[in-house]
């Protein structure tokens, strides 16, 4: 398939690459969809092989923002944007010269930081662009949307426990948690606060110990972590953990993490859980917490009324699961079709 018919399948507006000779940047911007406001979605470095890996990357991530927000309720769009390279080379003018691709665009996009970006990075795109969240408080920002994060995944947490047992009460409940850190150990310590048992799992084993005595917790080895006998498994590391190879692996009923995208394939693996029971709460619905965080930096909200507006994941995760339970769908694809229905009528009310 060439590049234009997989954007028409997708549904992308517009993919922008961009070139800056002096600094060697070599970026790809994508806009998912701007019908409920203008795209917004970090901008991440990674060495990737090719350009196309880079664009594949890019065309994911951007429309799984669009669903994350209209999900939200959030008046953004999906958008994202990636930088061929290595993180040892981010520098000042690279970044100035991303900075003026985004202006270029008219605040269609708006980037905020992303893996291998941090509030650094995203100053200088604002020496020439104020196209860009995710700023340090100091200079305006909402700081590290982190602990929005991990609040919000927490109450979907709380959504799949009602949805399974009947009461969304942590207390008793035994949480497996991989990766600790900056949203795992948050959620660690929401689901400790309310009296959940934890099990916890990190590829850097000291810090998956050093947490379990913070928290009374059992540190396990990375590949213990899907066969835990736990209520739920909580991947708060990397995308693509659940699939084929692991799922089998599964004893726990519930799978609600942070982790972007992390069914190593929407439909075939949310289809595979569905079949064996196993409630899958779709990432982008209970992570959520990071985009309500740094919208806050647009309209102005700060840090405490984010946490308010992320207690609202709960709901909008029960709202999922009644829908896919009434369509006799997966999770993933009844919040697709949430997020696309209120797409269609803010579209529709612009047709009037
Ligand atoms: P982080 O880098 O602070 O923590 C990740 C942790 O996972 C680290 O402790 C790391 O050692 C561990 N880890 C990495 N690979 C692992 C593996 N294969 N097995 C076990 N542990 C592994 O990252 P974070 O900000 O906590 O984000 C975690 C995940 O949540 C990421 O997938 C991120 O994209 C997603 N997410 C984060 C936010 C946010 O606000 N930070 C928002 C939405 C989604």
């Amino acid at each position: 398939m060439d590049t234009l018919q997989q954007i028409e399948e997708m549904g992308h507006e517009q993919v922008v690459f961009c070139h800056d000779p002096t600094s060697g940047l070599k970026a790809i911007i994508a806009i998912h969809d701007t019908t409920l406001g203008p795209s917004l979605g970090g901008c991440r470095v990674r060495p990737y092989a090719s350009t196309d890996e880079a664009l594949q990357d890019v065309l994911r991530l951007s429309r799984a923002m669009t669903w994350k927000s209209a999900l939200a309720g959030l008046d953004l769009g999906g958008g994202k944007c990636v930088i061929i390279g290595d993180r040892s080379d981010n520098s000042e003018a690279r970044f100035r010269a991303l900075g003026r691709h985004i202006q270029g665009l008219g605040g269609r996009y708006i980037t905020a930081e992303d893996m291998n970006t941090t509030t650094v990075e995203m100053e200088w795109v604002r020496k020439e662009t104020a196209f860009v969240s995710g700023l340090h408080p100091l200079d305006g920002g909402t700081g590290d949307p982190g602990p929005v994060t991990a609040y919000g995944t927490y109450f979907g947490v709380r959504a799949c426990l009602q949805h399974t047992f009947g009461s969304a009460d942590p207390k008793g409940r035994r949480v497996a948690i991989q990766g600790v850190g900056s949203v795992g150990m948050g959620l660690a310590r929401h689901l400790a606060d309310a009296g959940a048992e934890l099990v916890l799992s990190d590829i850097n084993m000291d810090r998956a110990r050093s947490a379990a005595a913070e928290f009374g917790a059992k540190a396990v080895e990375p590949d213990a972590f899907y066969s835990a006998d736990v209520d739920v498994l909580a991947p708060c590391a990397i995308g693509g953990v659940i699939n084929p190879k692991t799922i089998p692996l599964l004893k726990a009923p519930i799978v609600c993490g942070a982790a972007n995208n992390i069914l190593g394939d929407d439909e075939r693996d949310g289809l595979d859980l569905m079949g064996r029971n196993i409630l899958f709460a779709p990432d982008f619905c209970v992570n959520a917490g990071g985009i309500i965080s740094v919208f806050g930096e647009v309209r102005r909200y700060g840090q405490q009324s984010a946490m308010v507006r992320a207690e609202r994941i709960e709901q909008t995760t029960l709202d999922v699961f009644a829908h896919a339970t009434s369509d006799g769908v997966p999770p993933v694809r009844a919040a697709i079709a949430i997020a696309q229905h209120r797409i269609d009528s803010v579209r529709a009310l612009r047709r009037i």
